[in-house]
């Protein structure tokens, strides 16, 4: 049957060819610029602009156009993945691969490998782009850790953020292997293994700063970094061809709350003894000078407590127990007592005063149901939800749906904490809605309630020339931030041909001499939905945007396959599409076209029931198209009868 051509939505179709053409260069930049591999894949991504196109073609495009932008870290790794690198006990090199947290943000893991060992470092998770609707979180692929799991000696976690250890109850399930860590990432990670029932008793042990671990052939020594979360440390990892210095998050705070300040001492010792390789963090790159004290927000956390005469409601990120530390020390100073709401707050509050990280002032902490005994002026609640996450305190003190907690005015909410990119929307709607509530709200535009925990240029350089390494591969950032990273490493007298930007997947390999890349392993994202993890894949994804889009229409039919004739129906039924009583006169040329489209086949004597749903689902969408320039999911359903 000819096709009529169709004119497509001209603002649609150059929105998703924008889209398509940005996800192929986000995509190919990279390799193109070290001049590697031909972008091969990179047409297919992009495809003409056709000002007309029919049907099936428009959809075939539209697939093509989402798995590019669904998949194109995926896409980028498939372009590494020849030849695929293995290891070479005959010639064993130290072999460099992150598995995540390189041209993305989060889901940091690094594996270090040199003939028959393997370390792990750190097994971060991500939270997921809006294209991944319903996925709760993303962690890195560890096809290559489970193919070689006899190798694996040990995973090491730097700290306790979430994009650090999120994926270890995932690796755990698939590597029962020994977890080394200090002692509050110990505590946070039970914590968040406890959750995990099915997972095999897992092995934790506790390491202080100084400590070393031998595993395998390698030996990693724990040296103190300062960070947004207590207890954060980089490694120095001693391999048979040098050392490697992974430094984790970091920044260099000289007035740090709990009064130890990074180990610079050692790090200038490893220097001068000789590092081959630095593996630094990337994320504040971009940013001159040097990130400020957590010191900082104590002196406008105070200047907020002063005066104050109403109750003062402080949200914050859980895992900073430097933060909430000096919310209560301020707290106390002006005579409150300090109540904590939300999961992760109590969390923490329970981790950290039980290992000695956080030190409650006297008689300061209360029950959050005893709020009411005290008046308002002499009262503070630390909570989670500084980033707008809809159930979290914060967010339903603001929508009316917290127990405890209501907001009106005369309360004071300080934000402490940025929004994360991504964030902003949800974070500014919560904070208009606390002020329409006619509190007042004191967030990070307004004043300092917040500092980076990551180190900024002069840090930055300030770590490349107390380790002067021999090679540099910038870590944790997007493309742009691992480039500008590169520049202070080039600043700093590392030569251009020994800095490596590197990808997942992607392996460094080095020996005595040289280091180059060679070649790749697998690499990519695992999306985790409840409990299904690596389920969902770009088909399901497709649906899922689909039916968020535009719903679906669901052609239900009874057929008698032998009589070759329609018993009942066809029937169509739509869930979020249109509202079918406005909608009877298309709803009833829908069914129409239905029961010709089936009569048809069934009359051209077309035996395969596929073939029959697949040209019944084909007409209706394009008919819908043409009429309402919507595409919603359509379903056949034929019953036998
Ligand atoms: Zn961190
Ligand atoms: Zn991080």
């Amino acid at each position: 049957m000819p096709e009529k051509k169709k004119e497509l939505n001209p603002q649609r179709t150059h929105r998703r060819l924008n889209k398509a053409a940005q996800s192929a260069k986000a995509a190919f930049t990279p390799a193109a610029k070290q001049g590697s591999k031909k972008p091969a894949a990179a047409k297919k991504a992009a495809p003409a602009a056709p000002a007309k196109a029919d049907a099936p073609r428009r959809r075939a495009q539209r697939a093509q156009q989402a798995a590019a932008a669904a998949q194109r870290r995926e896409t980028a790794a498939a372009l590494q993945k020849k030849p695929l690198s293995v290891p070479d006990p005959e010639k064993p090199r130290l072999r460099v691969i992150p598995l995540g947290g390189l041209n993305e943000i989060g889901k940091n893991m690094t594996v270090l490998e040199y003939g028959r060992d393997i370390i792990v470092i750190d097994a971060g998770m991500t939270f997921p782009d809006e294209d991944l609707l319903g996925v709760d979180m993303v962690i890195p692929d560890i096809t290559y850790l489970q193919k070689h799991r006899d190798m694996v000696r040990g995973i090491f976690l730097t700290h306790a953020h979430e994009d650090h250890i999120g994926a270890l109850p995932y690796v755990l399930r698939e590597l029962n292997v020994p977890v080394y860590c200090t002692a509050l990432t110990a505590g946070l990670v039970r914590l968040k293994l406890s959750e995990h029932r099915d997972l095999k008793k897992p092995k934790i042990h506790i390491r202080k700063d100084g400590d070393k671990v031998k595993a395998g052939c390698f030996e990693v020594e724990f040296i103190h970094v300062n960070h947004s979360v207590a207890d954060a440390c980089a490694f120095a990892v001693k391999t048979p061809v040098g050392v490697v210095v992974a430094t984790g998050d970091f920044k260099i705070d000289t007035t740090p709350i709990d009064g130890k300040m990074i180990d610079l001492p050692r790090l200038g010792e490893l220097g001068k003894k000789g590092v081959l390789l630095l593996m630094m963090d990337s994320t504040n790159a971009e940013r001159p000078g040097m990130a400020m004290s957590e010191r900082k927000v104590g002196d406008s956390l105070d200047r907020e407590f002063k005066g104050c005469d109403g109750r003062i409601i402080v949200a914050s990120f859980a895992s900073n127990v430097h933060r909430v530390q000096q919310i209560f020390d301020v707290a106390a100073k002006y005579g409150r007592k300090v109540a904590v709401s939300g999961r992760s707050m109590e969390n923490i509050l329970k981790v950290g005063v039980e290992l000695g990280y956080l030190k409650l002032p006297h008689d300061t902490y209360i029950d959050l149901n005893d709020i009411r005994k005290y008046p308002k002026n002499k009262l503070t609640v630390i909570t989670t939800g500084s980033q707008g996450e809809p159930m979290s305190a914060l967010y339903r003190m603001a929508f009316s749906g917290h127990r405890q907690v209501d907001v009106g005015p005369g309360d004071k909410i300080l934000i402490s904490a940025t929004p994360i990119p991504g964030n902003e929307k949800p974070v500014y709607t919560m904070i208009n809605e606390l002020f329409h509530k006619g509190a007042d709200v004191v967030y990070e535009r307004l004043a300092d309630m917040h500092v980076s925990g990551h180190a900024c240029q002069e840090e930055l350089k300030m770590m490349l020339s107390l380790l002067r390494p021999k090679y540099f591969m910038p870590m944790h950032g997007e493309y742009r931030h691992l480039m500008v990273n590169a520049s202070l490493g080039r600043a700093c007298g590392v030569k251009p041909e020994n800095i490596f930007i590197s990808d997942i997947g992607k392996v460094l390999e080095i020996n005595e001499s040289g280091a180059g890349f060679n070649g790749s392993v697998p690499s990519g994202r695992v999306l985790v939905d409840g409990y299904g993890v690596g389920d969902i894949g770009s088909a399901v994804l497709r649906e899922r945007k689909s039916l968020s889009e535009s719903g679906i229409i669901t052609v239900a039919v009874g057929v008698d396959m032998r009589s070759r004739a329609i018993v009942s129906g066809p029937e169509i039924l739509s869930r979020g599409f249109i509202f079918v009583r406005e909608a009877e006169e298309l709803m009833s040329e829908l069914r129409t076209l239905a029961r010709e489209t089936l009569e048809n086949a069934l009359e051209r004597g077309t035996t395969s029931r596929s073939a029959i749903k697949e040209t019944v689902n084909r007409r209706v969408a394009d008919y819908l198209y043409k009429k309402t320039k919507r595409e919603p999911l359509v379903v056949t359903v034929l019953l036998e009868m």
